[in-house]
């Protein structure tokens, strides 16, 4: 690993690194196990050429206020390289004040966000900090130029903040949250811990403890009243002997106070321990996240859908299944499946069943019967859209639908899942392709299905066919939510529509309030 200490070294470093990509990793040093996550998290590539990653250690004066902690803030620069390598970085930029602000104070460009953003939590019992964090993180990227930058959610507001002037200024740097890390008692890693003797220590626990006691009593539509959720996370910081700043419930996104449980809700706080001023937060949901892919036949989904699933650790729900189960029972039972009169007795005590297999699969099961590979012939999908068209057959897999996404976990993919199946879902997709470019896929499917493959324009003709059916039936017809975000598969691996997918989960959904199971 190269330690670079001067812009010219840095700029050196940058042209020999040639047309790898660049993700950076700005700490203040003192490193811990936290910043080394981050780092292991920067040499993920996720799938593109592997990543040169860059870790700067720089003690920010500009984010300090006058009363707090600048000078004794830990300083271990040989450590922190030590660190830093041991995680996998390549570089490790540390230059002094007078490298990164020549001409001093009154010399510096300096950067203002948004005060929406500052008026609460931090913002507030810390007057300027986020302008001095911006403008230092601006001018390292400047410098830096990455592809990718990441960030601790431990500091949430610090993230939702960079994360908007990064977008108002154009600077085309992704950046990343990464999950925070936790001591055993569940004392979020911070340089500060430091500070605190072994009875601070002890009375440090009392900040993660309160707040996930708060967590716990929402969960399942509990207690919805977020002021007295806060108040009793501020007694039971008092009472541990703790100086509370603040104890507040945001939107996560505008960090505008919420008054009633809607979504995803951050609680968070701030309160001195001895010499420390320790933050943490946790978000509040009644139930965990939902994710809704919709779109047309053939767009990629099923395979993106439940790989995506896998990733996240969601359960995976495949409702164009359901409809291809019933579909596959009308036409075992003789009826007319353009008949609803005819359908819909077959409804009554339906027993279907859908169970996860090996590799994510989803195996079906109706009144008994395993049709996990019978609902794939060539006869069902000519005429589920058909038999999805009747209101009390979309009645009866809706509700089912609905019962199985109550306490969430799950992604379903389908046609009206984000419009009809379940409207609130954290993230909606709507995945789609070029008609030529479904009939590709189909066909690949039908031939690895072991079924006879049609000509690629009679599949083209079938596919136009049940889009048109799906899109313009009465009841929850195939249409793009108003709030999906639309993404066209031609021309994308499979590995970068999930990756994408992931991407847009973790906008939405932090890690802090839904984390990727182990690997
Ligand atoms: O996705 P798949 O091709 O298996 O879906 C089969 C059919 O089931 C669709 O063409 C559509 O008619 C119906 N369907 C639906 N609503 C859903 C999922 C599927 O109407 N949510």
């Amino acid at each position: 690993m190269r330690l670079l200490q001067s812009c010219a070294e840095l700029q050196a470093w940058r042209r020999n690194c040639g047309t790898s990509p660049l993700h950076f990793v700005p700490t203040m040093g003192a490193l811990h196990a936290g910043h080394q996550s981050l780092i292991r998290r920067a040499c993920h590539s996720g799938g593109g050429p592997a990543a040169q990653v860059l870790v700067s250690v720089f003690v920010n004066p500009l984010q300090f206020g006058p009363s707090e902690d600048f000078s004794r803030y830990p300083r271990q620069l040989e450590r922190d390289a030590e660190l830093a390598a041991a995680a996998g970085a390549h570089a490790l930029f540390a230059p002094g004040v007078e490298e990164l602000y020549p001409g001093g104070p009154e010399e510096l460009t300096r950067l203002q966000p948004p005060r929406s953003l500052q008026q609460g939590l931090c913002g507030r019992h810390r007057p300027g900090h986020f302008d001095g964090v911006a403008t230092v993180v601006l001018r390292l990227l400047g410098l830096i130029r990455p592809q990718r930058m990441l960030l601790g959610e431990k500091d949430w507001q610090q993230l939702v903040i960079l994360q908007r002037v990064v977008h108002d200024l154009g600077v085309p740097v992704e950046v990343l949250g990464c999950p925070t890390l936790r001591e055993a008692d569940g004392l979020a890693l911070s340089s500060r811990n430091r500070y605190l003797d072994g009875e601070q220590r002890r009375q440090a626990a009392a900040l993660p403890a309160s707040l996930r006691a708060a967590a716990a009593q929402v969960v399942g539509g509990g207690n919805r009243d977020l002021a007295a959720l806060a108040a009793a996370v501020r007694t039971h910081l008092e009472q541990a002997g703790l100086v509370v700043d603040y104890v507040e419930a945001v939107c996560p996104r505008s960090l505008q106070p919420r008054s009633a449980l809607t979504g995803l809700t951050l609680l968070a706080a701030a309160a001195h321990c001895g010499p420390s001023r320790l933050i943490d937060h946790v978000f509040l949901m009644s139930r965990a996240p939902i994710v809704a892919i919709d779109g047309p036949a053939g767009a990629g989904k099923s395979t993106v859908t439940r790989a995506f699933a896998e990733r996240l650790g969601l359960i995976y729900l495949d409702t164009g299944a359901m409809y291809r189960a019933v579909t596959w029972l009308v036409q075992q039972s003789g009826v007319d499946a353009a008949d609803a009169a005819a359908v819909a007795p077959l409804l009554q005590g339906l027993d279907l069943e859908l169970s996860t297999a090996a590799a994510g699969s989803q195996r079906v099961r109706v009144n008994g019967t395993d049709v996990t590979d019978a609902i794939r012939s060539p006869e069902v999908t000519a005429q589920v859209s058909a038999v999805a068209a009747h209101s009390c057959v979309r009645e009866a897999l809706t509700r089912q639908q609905q019962a199985m996404g109550e306490r969430g976990g799950l992604v379903a993919e389908g046609r009206d899942i984000g419009t009809a199946v379940f409207p609130d879902a954290e993230l909606k997709v709507f995945l789609t392709a070029t008609v030529a470019e479904r009939a590709r896929r189909r066909a690949l499917d039908l031939e690895q299905r072991g079924f006879p493959v049609p000509p690629l324009a009679e599949l083209e003709a079938q596919i136009a066919e049940r889009d048109h059916l799906d899109s313009t039936r009465a009841v929850a017809p195939l249409t793009q939510a108003a709030d999906a975000v639309e993404l066209i598969t031609d021309g994308l691996s499979i590995e970068a529509v999930i990756e994408q997918l992931v991407q847009l989960f973790r906008q939405r959904v932090p890690h802090d309030a839904w984390p990727e199971p182990a690997a």
